[in-house]
């Protein structure tokens, strides 16, 4: 069986953040019940051969998820299981941001069967969380684990920003002590990035809100790995850091190369060889499936070469890198003189162990320029 997941993308915010690039839509919660209808048509319209695979995680990911209640939930869920073969166990996980939630909301996601929890806090510090223009404070982001953790959640994660205008190392390790503190089992960092597009970008583009230096950043980034592994947070990928045991299931089905199907505006599929994705604006995926069509607006064929330079660049991302026994035989030997060029350069920031590519935690920072030199032309 080839191990697969399901993402699905909610996308009603309560308010736009000004860095946030995916796509979403504040103050539409009204289309939420006809967005739902068309969720369902839009799952039994997918054409997707998923012959011989095998689901063993959903992600109810957005957008804002916890802005439905769990009541409209579990009919995607039921769905989704009555159409699709599952796994005996499947990691089932809810974003959720912390100003939409209480404990009895997250108690009835549990009792559908939701088993894993991706709590938005962002940051522990309130001038933070109004510099990225969220809904809620600290206080909310930290009620919001506590009230996980007490409506039964015992695999729960936590988002965290770094790379702030003006952060210092100091100010983000206590973030990270706050973090460590309520436990979770999973966190992921992410550098704040400014994506072309947002509002974000176009106060950095007026001069108005200045970056950090990448110095700093790869600062923030080496003092993010070794305070989280001294206290058994494991990254196990860039930006994301787990006790033993508690990965994200589903993310790593993207960082391997598994297949994955989506539902909702703007979500990706892919099948091992053909990767599609799903109209991008609400109104157009609505009127696509009113018509009785699959809301996809593109599709990709991948060529062995792209799928070789997939494995390396999503592959090095990871601690347990890529294996070159997994790259096509015809390419392999590119790859690997490729390889012995990329050594040279970058030295014990690579390590090759039983035909395993990984990088140190140092040569994580440069993933993607080590994924170029490793990447084959074609
Ligand atoms: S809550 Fe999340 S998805 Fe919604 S706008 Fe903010 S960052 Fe984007």
């Amino acid at each position: 069986m080839i191990k697969s997941g399901i993402y699905v993308h909610l996308p009603f915010c309560r308010h736009k953040c000004h860095y946030c690039d995916f796509y979403s839509l504040a103050g539409a919660e009204d289309l939420i019940p006809h967005f739902l209808s068309a969720l369902k048509q839009d799952i039994n319209l997918s054409v997707a051969s998923v012959n011989g695979w095998e689901f063993d995680s959903i992600y109810l990911g957005g957008g804002t998820p916890s802005l439905i209640s769990a009541d409209r939930l579990e009919p995607l869920l039921k769905q989704l299981h009555s159409r699709y073969s599952f796994a005996d166990e499947v990691e089932t996980t809810i974003e959720v941001n912390p100003g939409t939630v209480d404990e009895k909301q997250l108690r009835n996601y549990r009792a559908i069967g939701i088993n894993r929890i991706s709590i938005g806090a962002q940051s522990f510090l309130d001038d933070n969380l109004r510099f990225l223009t969220r809904i809620h404070d600290a206080g909310e982001s930290i009620n919001a684990v506590k009230a996980a953790r007490a409506a039964g959640f015992d695999d729960l994660s936590c988002d965290l920003i770094y790379g702030l205008p003006g952060q210092t190392r100091a100010a983000w390790k206590k973030e990270l002590q706050q973090a460590v503190d309520l436990a979770p089992d999973h966190l992921s960092c992410y550098n704040l990035t400014v994506e072309a597009g947002t509002e974000l970008h176009d106060l950095v583009q007026a001069g108005k809100v200045s970056q950090p230096e990448d110095d700093t950043n790869a600062d923030f980034f080496l003092t993010t790995v070794e305070y989280l592994d001294r206290h058994d947070y494991r990254q196990y990928e860039i930006s994301n850091y787990a006790r033993p045991g508690c990965e994200s299931r589903h993310n790593l089905h993207y960082w391997r190369i598994e297949p994955y199907l989506g539902f909702g505006p703007s979500a990706h599929s892919f099948d091992g060889r053909r990767r599609w994705w799903n109209r991008n604006r609400l109104e157009n995926y609505l009127e696509t499936i009113a018509a009785d069509t699959p809301p996809v607006k593109g599709l990709e064929i991948l060529t062995d070469v792209e799928l070789t330079n997939e494995r390396i660049g999503f592959g090095l991302r990871m601690r347990e890198g890529f294996n070159l026994n997994a790259i096509a035989e015809n390419h392999r030997s590119l790859v690997e003189k490729n390889l012995a060029q990329a050594q040279i350069r970058f030295g014990d920031k690579i390590n090759v162990e039983d035909k395993r590519v990984m990088l140190s935690a140092e040569g994580r920072l440069f993933a993607e320029q080590v994924a170029v030199e490793l990447m084959i032309e074609g």
